[in-house]
């Protein structure tokens, strides 16, 4: 999958196309950035506060390592938390803090570039050891130096928010509290060494509608700041250098796709029906309050997934009900009467959480996360609950669970929901007694007892991609394992089927909310399955219609249904993909099939 391929001066690294688009500019790499220090002298007076505050940031690193290494000793084990000694150590080296010292007083140096030098040159005479333990001290009193001068001048690690001009970046890994703070007139596509199709921060780059491409592997070792590169997003590429040929080449693909998404525009305020005239609910996802303004852009017929987890990354303190309150009724106002589906948070998995210390699991996936957290965090989940159930007054906002993996904590989390609304009316606050409740379908567990959810639910919104994760026991978002992670894998298929059957006979609709949703070459495959409501990323949601509105309902069932009797993943796929290309062949053609 990942790969280098070299013609001329051009780098072609091949990854995961993560998210659509084009763009070319040059490289910031996220990560890897050290603190500039320039020479500084200083006055007479200024020797003494100087030492002091070096002295001063010598503390302020030590606590910090020795924060560091208390949590990776009791996440980790001590065995893990042994290499944070050798940088105390480091620290303390009398050589290194007693050299810096004299050359602030004698040479008058400010702490940072006195600091800076010494360590350098300490850092030198040992990497040109040929021994291989003083070159882990090298590395070690680099890593420390770094937090030091970092302390000293109070920059913070390198910041996707320091970025200043627009460039593709590329980082190791972006974390959705990265990707959340991103500024799209800052950031022009990024691209990562590890992740996946379904990892949040691959969601998020479709959601920012800027190209994205994941499971570059090695991609950062050799590509150097500010090297000029080509991201694309479709066929996911890093093409570092691109030729003459290869920029005439993807301007004229260029060309060809605004014109194919300029006749996409023109269904923005058409119907979203098959060819066969069956409605199927083209809805969207989104993560802020600020997104209603793509889903009203592109068409949507309402909001299926609302992430409301965003609301608590990249802060120190938790959403208070009122803040949360605003934002869920901003939301529910402005796309009124469309619906809009709030789930309650989905913290934990890969999802950051800065406000809560939560301890790092072994396996967070399987870990204390959404419905799970929610339900021994009952003081947080009873504001958001309220808070949902007083937006339903400003709008048809339905709530919904994630993670429910039984009945029981479908009860109780309803029953939950039902005291945040007894409080409301006491309180004489207005809530919708009528709002529609519905369960997430995303743990295997909970599509095989579909039967009994249904009981106690609206609705089902099919999260695959946690259903197919957890079903096929391969990780969302490690690209190593990504041929295995197959949506139409004969597992997945049974497991739609009759969840959509139980709900059927229930009278409760079922939609797909997972990025399967999204995923223009299963569309026939999931109308075949009787799905009647997809929720994607707002940006994908033109070419959906367009597709939806090409597909015959009656022929997707049959196909649907010889698919149930296959056993091969990639040829369930290719049939259904086959069906799309019939439908609308250009959406296929965007989509890079
Ligand atoms: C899913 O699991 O498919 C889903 C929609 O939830 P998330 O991606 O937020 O885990
Ligand atoms: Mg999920």
């Amino acid at each position: 999958m990942a790969g280098e391929n070299t013609t001329g001066g051009e780098r072609r690294y091949a990854g995961i196309a993560a998210a659509p688009g084009v763009v070319t500019g040059g490289v910031w790499i996220y990560g890897r950035s050290e603190v500039a220090i320039s020479a500084r002298e200083i006055s007479p007076e200024q020797v003494e506060p100087e030492v002091a505050r070096l002295e001063e940031a010598l503390i302020t690193a030590r606590q910090q390592l020795m924060e560091i290494q208390k949590k990776v000793s009791r996440d980790m084990g001590d065995g893990n938390a042994a290499v944070f000694d050798a940088h105390l150590l480091v620290l303390d080296d009398p050589s290194l803090i007693e050299e810096t010292v004299r050359r602030i007083r004698d040479e008058r140096h400010s702490a940072e570039f006195a600091f800076d030098a010494v360590a350098s040159q300490f850092v030198k005479s040992l990497a040109e050891l040929q021994d291989e333990y003083m070159r882990e001290r090298a590395a070690d009193i680099q890593d420390v130096a770094q937090r030091v001068l970092r302390c000293l001048t109070g920059h913070s690690v390198a910041d996707l928010k320091t970025i200043g001009e627009p460039s593709i970046v590329l980082a190791y890994d972006l974390a959705p509290a990265d990707t959340a703070c991103i500024d799209k007139t800052k950031v022009i596509g990024f691209c990562t060494e590890i992740g996946s199709k379904t990892s949040h921060t691959a969601i998020m780059a479709r959601a920012l509608g800027i190209p994205a491409v994941v499971g570059l592997r090695d991609a950062i070792e050799q590509t150097q700041e500010g090297d000029f590169a080509l991201l694309d997003g479709y066929g996911g590429f890093l093409i570092v250098n691109p030729s003459e040929q290869t920029l005439f080449e993807y301007g004229q693909l260029e060309q060809r796709r605004h014109s194919i998404e300029a006749s996409f525009a023109r269904l923005r305020d058409e119907p979203s029906v098959t060819a066969d005239g069956h409605r199927v609910a083209l809805e969207a996802n989104i993560e802020m309050p600020e997104d209603v303004a793509s889903v009203l852009a592109n068409g949507a017929d309402g909001v299926g997934l609302f992430r409301t987890e965003y609301l608590f990354i990249n802060r120190d303190d938790l959403p208070s009900e009122e803040e949360q309150y605003a934002a869920y009724a901003e939301v529910a106002r402005r796309l009124a009467p469309r619906p809009v589906v709030i789930r309650t948070f989905d913290l934990g998995g890969d999802k950051f959480l800065s406000a809560l210390q939560v301890a790092k699991e072994m396996n967070p996936f399987l870990g204390w996360r959404a419905i799970r957290f929610c339900l021994e965090r009952r003081d947080v989940f009873r504001a958001q609950l309220r808070a949902i159930a007083r937006a339903s007054a400003d709008g048809n906002v339905r709530l919904m669970y994630p993670m429910i993996s039984g009945v029981e904590e479908l009860r109780q989390a309803n029953l939950e929901l039902a005291a945040a609304q007894a409080e409301l009316a006491a309180e004489g606050l207005a809530f919708n007694t009528e709002m529609t409740v519905g369960a997430m379908i995303e743990v295997p567990s909970a599509a095989m007892t579909a039967d009994i959810l249904a009981r106690e639910c609206g609705f089902f919104s099919v999260g695959t991609n946690d259903l197919i994760q957890y079903s096929l026991a391969v990780d969302r978002v490690n690209e190593r394992i990504a041929h295995l992670y197959q949506p139409t894998h004969p597992a997945i298929l049974r497991l739609l089927q009759g969840v959509v059957r139980v709900a059927e006979e229930r009278g409760i609709p079922t939609a797909v909310c997972g990025e399967m949703a999204g995923d223009a070459a299963l569309i026939p495959l999931l109308i075949g399955l009787g799905i009647r409501e997809l929720s994607a990323s707002p940006p994908m949601l033109p070419s959906l219609k367009r597709l939806i509105r090409g597909v015959n309902r009656d022929a997707a069932r049959e196909m649907a249904a010889r698919a149930l009797e296959m056993t091969d993943a990639a040829e369930i796929r290719a049939m259904s993909a086959a069906m799309a290309t019939a439908a609308a062949p250009e959406v296929m053609e965007l989509a890079g099939a």
